[in-house]
């Protein structure tokens, strides 16, 4: 290793006529389209990939026990890759999103989108959060630490490597201190202005549902003297901001005890007086249909519900999940009421999103207008050439009567 860039360990051959995928830029290559691999790399090294006719592709890191055999970090006939300066960039990247005072918890690297495939890290206050998803992020921790703690001094950094993506890589799931003192029980971070707790140990992801601070502000502007149904809440995130923009009351709904323990400690961060907020341990689909039963009515209802499908033979039974709780909100809403609704599952596309609404629509027998889309916020961004990067969705309509 010279100079922070890491020399090939090995050589890998495609297949006859699989340099396709590569050729557009796309970072990963199936074991199918492996022909064969010299100089025995380990997991993680880096390799140069070759056509079958011996051209060189770029580079990319290697993972023999993945489906994923290797993942591009480099193109073309002089590749370049230094995990240092990649990190670098990507903080850079995020420096207009991380204004002091009014924004400090943001994803510095998103993986592949940012050329580090694997490589999630979210700053929260000064501590970051590290998953190292794949081999070759694994492999390559230590360096992409160290090039954190260059570029953003943190007060510690943490690896909470537990996603169910690590066994596909022959990964175990990891949980360390990689540097800084004892790990605070929680985090106060602020979010365009708005404060929440965050548990970076414990808490869902890394701690906080970033991908969702665009979303959060879009909603918040169709609060004002709204009486707000908040399901699917966590630590309070929409009604919060909602709260912010003048919503005369808010539900939080939430499953999790402790998601809503966070969610009424929130509240207090915020001195704002003059919204009732209420919080119900429930699941929405029995709490929407309670409701329902009660004529219970509100003008703006949040859905922001957990993946409900993480690969595509899961679609069509997520979709009847979807639709039965957009049909449930639909049917809550006031006249000119608005629903803000979002689904994370990357296996289900916005215009197949778009079909779901539209039935669910016509069985609550209420018509809609499109007045916003909202899709993962900009520290979350998607590479053209890697579509399977983006999976977050919203659809705020608003009844037409
Ligand atoms: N909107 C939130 C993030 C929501 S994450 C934000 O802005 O931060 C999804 C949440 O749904 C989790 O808090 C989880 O506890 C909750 N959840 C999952 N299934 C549920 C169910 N059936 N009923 C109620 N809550 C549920």
């Amino acid at each position: 290793m010279t100079g922070g860039r890491t020399s090939p360990a090995g050589r890998v051959f495609l297949a006859k006529g699989r340099d396709r995928s590569v050729r557009r830029f796309h970072p990963w290559i199936f074991s199918g389209a492996v022909a064969k691999a010299e100089g025995d790399p380990s997991p993680g090294a880096l390799v140069e990939v070759m056509s079958s006719e011996g051209e060189l592709l770029g580079l990319g890191q290697w993972s023999p026990a993945s489906q994923i055999r290797v993942r591009m970090v480099a193109f073309g006939e002089n590749p370049r890759f230094s995990c240092r300066e990649r990190v670098a960039a990507a903080i850079e990247r995020r420096r207009p999103i991380l204004v002091p005072g009014r924004t400090d918890a943001a994803r510095l690297v998103n993986a592949e989108s940012d050329g580090l495939p694997g490589v999630i890290a979210d700053i929260y206050a000064g501590w970051v959060v590290c998953q190292f998803n794949s081999a070759g992020a694994a492999a390559a921790a230590d360096e992409i630490a160290d090039a954190i703690r260059e570029a953003v001094s943190p007060e510690g950094i943490v690896e909470r490597s537990d996603s169910s993506v690590l066994r596909l890589e022959g990964l175990e799931p990891r949980e360390r201190r990689i540097s800084g003192g004892e790990v605070p029980e929680r985090l106060r971070i602020v979010e365009n202005g708005v404060s929440f707790f965050v548990d970076i140990r414990r808490g869902h992801k890394t701690g906080f549902y970033l991908d969702q601070r665009d979303a959060r502000r879009t909603v918040g502007a169709f609060a004002n003297g709204a009486d707000v149904l908040n399901c699917f809440s966590y630590t309070g995130g929409f009604g919060l901001f909602a709260r912010q923009c003048g919503a005369l009351s808010v539900v939080q709904v939430d499953a999790s005890a402790e998601a809503l323990a966070l969610a009424k400690r929130n509240e207090g961060l915020t001195h704002l007086c003059g919204t009732t907020m209420t919080y119900e341990e429930a699941d929405v689909f029995q709490y929407l249909r309670a409701c329902r039963d009660r004529g219970r009515t509100f003008d703006l209802v949040v859905l922001d519900p957990p993946k409900f499908a993480s690969v595509r033979s899961q679609v069509a039974k997520a979709a009847r999940g979807y639709k039965d709780i957009n049909l449930l909100a639909m049917k809550l809403l006031r006249p000119n009421g608005v629903l803000a609704t979002f689904s994370c599952s990357g296996a289900m596309t916005p215009a197949f999103f778009d079909t779901v609404l539209a039935e669910a629509a016509e069985d609550a027998k209420r018509d809609f207008q499109v007045v916003a889309r909202t899709c993962q916020a900009e520290d979350h961004p998607v590479a053209l050439s890697f579509p399977e990067g983006a999976y977050l969705k919203g659809v705020i309509l608003r009844a037409l009567q």
